[in-house]
C-alpha cells in the first residue's frame, strides 16, 4: 500500500484554483486525502501558470525543490498540470527525469486514472491532449462542499480573443459556455450549503453565452443569479472591455446584489499599443463605458491590469497609460511589465525598449498608482460599510475578516456568529493590504 496522501501546490488564476478544488475532489474518490507538508506526501503535484515568464520559473523552481524528496523516495510521484502542462507536453517528461506525470488544462478529471497507472505500474505519462466542444461540455462539474461563505462558480472556459501578448488562448483552448440552468442549479445548491456569495469566473465573462444558440446573456444570467433566495452577493471576473454590453453595464444600477466593483482590464492607455495588443477597443471608447458605468452606480470602483513595455512602447505611449490612470482613478491595478510568450503574436515583434526603460517606466507607474489608490482607500474613513463576514482572522480570537462591496479585507472585532452574514461595521483606518473597522 503506497503513501496516499498528497500535497497540491496552485498557481495562477481563478481558472486553476478551481481545477485544484476539482483535483482535491477526484483525487478524494481514490483514497487520497491532501497535507500541507510535502514531505509527508505520497504524491506531490504543481497546478502551474504560464501567462508570464516569472511565474513558470517560480514553478520550476519550486518542482526543482521536490527533486531530494523523490532522491530519498522514488516510490513519491510528481506530477505538474495546469498552463505550462498544458504548453510544454511531453518535454516537460524529458527535461525533468523525475516527474512522473504531466497532465494538460483539458485533462484533470483523468487524473485519478492516470495517478493510479503511475502508481501500480511505474510509468511515466502525459495527456495534453484538448478535448472536442461536445465532451468538454459534459465535464463541467459542480465540486462538492467546502467551508466557506464565498465560492467560484464557473461559468465559462478558453479564450477566443487571441490578445497578441497572451498565451492563454493557447493553453486552455476555444471558448465554452456553461448551460445556465446548470450554473444557477450549481449556485442554488450552493446557497442551501450556506454560500452567501459567489463570484462568476471565466477568462472573458462578457462574451458568456453568445456563442451558444438560445443561451442567457450574461446580463440575463446575472439577473437570475441575483434572484437566488441566500445569495447576498455577487461577484464576477474577468471582463473584457469590448465586451461589456449596455445591459450588463445598465445592471450595476439594478441588481442589488451585484457589488460595486468591477475589475476592467484596460492594458495600455495608448491606441497604437492598444491595436497591436489586438484588444478591440480604442481608449476613447473605454473611457466611455467608464463614464457610463459612473452614470449608473455613482458608488462604482474599477481596477485594472496594465501591461507595461509592450514591444514598440514609446515614451508617448506610455504617457498616455499614465494619463489613463489619472483620469480613471482606478481603486487598484495589476501591473505587469510585458513578457514575451511562445506562440504568441507579439513574441515576433521586434522590441528595442532597454529593459531598465520598461522598469524606469513601470517604478513611475506604481508610485502614481499607489498615491491614486490611498486616496480612494483613505475615503473610506469615517465611513459604514456591509461587510460579509467571512469568519475569524489570523489576528487572535473575537477578530473577525470579511469584504466591504469594493472587495476590500475589512479586520474588526465581533461575535463569531456573525460569520456568513453581512456585518455593519464603521471604518476607522485604512491600510494598503486591509481596513480596520468597528461593529456598528
Ligand atoms: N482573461 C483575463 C486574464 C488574462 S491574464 C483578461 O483578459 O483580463 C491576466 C493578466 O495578465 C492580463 O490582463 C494581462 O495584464 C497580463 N498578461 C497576460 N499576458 C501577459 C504577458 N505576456 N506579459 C505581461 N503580462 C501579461
Ligand atoms: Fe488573454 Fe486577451 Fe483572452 Fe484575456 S481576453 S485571456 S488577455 S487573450
Amino acid at each position: 500500500m503506497n503513501n496516499r496522501a498528497f500535497y497540491l501546490e496552485t498557481f495562477g488564476c481563478q481558472m486553476n484554483v478551481v481545477d485544484s478544488e476539482r483535483i482535491v475532489d477526484l483525487l478524494g474518490h481514490i483514497g487520497y486525502h491532501q497535507v500541507d507538508e510535502p514531505a509527508q506526501a505520497g504524491l506531490i503535484l504543481l497546478n502551474t501558470c504560464a501567462v508570464r515568464d516569472k511565474a513558470v520559473r517560480k514553478a520550476y523552481g519550486h518542482l526543482g525543490r521536490f527533486k531530494p524528496l523523490k532522491d530519498r523516495d522514488p516510490t513519491l510521484i510528481l506530477g505538474m498540470g495546469g498552463c505550462i502542462a498544458q504548453q510544454e507536453g511531453k518535454q516537460l517528461l524529458e527535461e525533468f527525469p523525475y516527474l512522473d506525470l504531466v497532465f494538460g488544462t483539458h485533462n484533470v478529471h483523468r487524473l485519478p486514472e492516470l495517478v493510479q497507472q503511475v502508481a501500480e505500474q511505474r510509468v511515466r505519462c502525459e495527456e495534453t491532449d484538448f478535448l472536442d466542444r461536445e465532451t468538454r461540455l459534459q465535464l463541467f462539474p459542480a465540486r462538492s462542499g467546502q467551508d466557506a461563505f464565498t465560492r467560484f462558480v464557473t461559468v465559462m472556459q478558453g479564450c477566443d480573443n487571441f490578445c497578441s501578448y497572451c498565451v492563454v488562448p493557447l493553453v486552455r483552448g476555444r471558448e465554452i459556455s456553461r448551460p445556465s440552468a446548470e450554473i444557477l442549479a450549481e449556485i442554488r445548491e450552493l446557497a442551501l450549503q450556506g454560500v452567501r456569495e459567489v463570484t462568476l469566473i471565466g477568462q472573458n465573462v462578457n462574451s458568456y453565452g453568445t456563442k451558444e444558440a438560445g443561451e442567457l446573456s450574461f446580463a440575463a444570467l446575472l439577473e437570475e443569479v441575483n434572484a437566488i433566495d441566500g445569495i447576498d452577493r455577487i461577484r464576477f471576473t474577468t471582463s473584457h472591455p469590448k465586451d461589456l454590453s449596455d445591459a450588463l453595464i445598465e445592471c450595476f444600477g439594478r441588481l442589488e446584489k451585484l457589488c460595486k466593483h468591477l475589475h476592467l482590464p484596460v492594458q495600455c492607455g495608448s491606441n497604437d499599443i492598444l491595436r497591436a495588443m489586438n484588444r478591440g477597443y480604442t481608449r476613447e471608447r473605454y473611457l466611455a463605458i467608464v463614464k457610463r458605468l459612473h452614470e449608473v452606480c455613482p458608488e462604482i470602483r474599477l481596477s485594472s491590469d496594465i501591461i507595461v513595455g509592450f514591444p514598440g512602447e514609446s515614451e508617448v505611449d506610455f504617457a498616455a497609460t499614465m494619463s489613463l490612470l489619472e483620469e480613471v482613478r482606478y481603486a487598484e491595478i495589476y501591473s505587469f511589465i510585458y513578457s514575451p510568450r511562445r506562440g504568441t503574436g507579439a513574441a515576433e515583434i521586434v522590441d528595442a525598449t532597454p529593459a531598465e526603460v520598461k522598469q524606469e517606466r513601470f517604478d513611475r507607474m506604481l508610485a502614481l498608482q499607489q498615491e491614486i489608490s490611498r486616496q480612494t482607500w483613505e475615503a473610506d474613513v469615517a465611513t459604514v460599510q456591509d461587510v460579509l463576514v467571512e469568519g475569524e482572522s489570523k489576528m487572535g480570537a473575537g477578530q473577525l475578516f470579511g469584504r466591504s462591496t469594493w472587495n476590500r479585507i475589512v479586520n474588526f472585532s465581533g461575535p463569531a456568529e456573525l460569520s456568513g452574514t453581512l456585518a455593519q461595521v464603521k471604518i476607522v483606518r485604512a491600510y494598503r493590504n486591509s481596513l480596520l473597522g468597528e461593529l456598528v
